[in-house]
């Protein structure tokens, strides 16, 4: 039939253009990132895809051209990163990555800062150095709960504040939700400064906040380095 052809012809031209006007905006998107004036060596852009969900990175060039960074390659750069700062101040890796973070990923200012007042330092980011209470070793009550665990069911971040696994889940899954601040968080207690890093969160999250986190921790990076 005449008109139902027309009609399916009509239908295929629409999706058609549909796909090609997105394509479009993609582009425009891209190169509006681009800076002639920036000649920044370390200078990351962060692109967000909505087509496809796929995240990309792009660092400029002293050529001005694009120079995409891999996930990997960026991964690798922020573990170096953390690993210099492990070795150099002698603490743990979970422990210089909190502390990388606080300082905006800036190297030589957590170096600095941390060799100029060490407590003060470990005191702002919640940096303990020994517990506050002494760990349970045998049935202690949750402080959000307050139901009796085992001491095998409970966490604690350095302080040694206990809380139940699964309140723990809850309290990291909803900072997760609530965004890039979760990356600071702190232990449940409302009293307390200690830093939960990303073995607790690790230890205790789901697995799509494990991810969300993940994501979080590498964006953080690559927006400080671009500043
Ligand atoms: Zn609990
Ligand atoms: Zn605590």
């Amino acid at each position: 039939m005449e008109s139902e052809d027309d009609f399916d012809m009509h239908d295929v031209n629409e999706s058609g253009e549909d796909d090609f006007y997105s394509g479009r905006d993609d582009d425009a998107g891209a190169m509006a990132s681009y800076d002639d004036s920036d000649a920044d060596d370390a200078d990351y852009e962060f692109i967000d895809n909505d087509s496809d969900d796929s995240v990309d990175y792009v660092s400029h060039s002293h050529q001005q051209n694009y120079t995409i960074l891999s996930e990997v390659d960026i991964r690798q750069r922020q573990e170096d990163d953390i690993t210099r700062i492990s070795t150099v101040l002698s603490i743990s890796k979970v422990e210089a990555g909190i502390l990388l973070r606080y300082y905006s990923w800036n190297v030589s200012k957590v170096h600095d800062e941390w060799f100029a007042d060490e407590e003060k330092v470990r005191r702002s980011v919640g940096l303990l150095e020994k517990p506050v209470v002494p760990f349970p070793d045998g049935e202690m009550i949750c402080g959000i709960c307050f139901e009796t665990y085992p001491y095998d069911l409970l966490h604690a971040a350095a302080c040694g504040h206990p809380f139940c696994n699964s309140c723990w889940s809850g309290y990291i899954s909803t900072a997760i939700s609530d965004g890039p601040g979760c990356l600071m968080l702190r232990c449940p207690d409302p009293s307390c400064v200690a830093a939960v890093g990303q073995d607790m969160i690790n230890a205790l999250a789901s697995d799509e906040d494990r991810e969300k986190y993940s994501r979080y921790f590498i964006r953080s990076y690559v927006e400080d380095n671009r500043k």
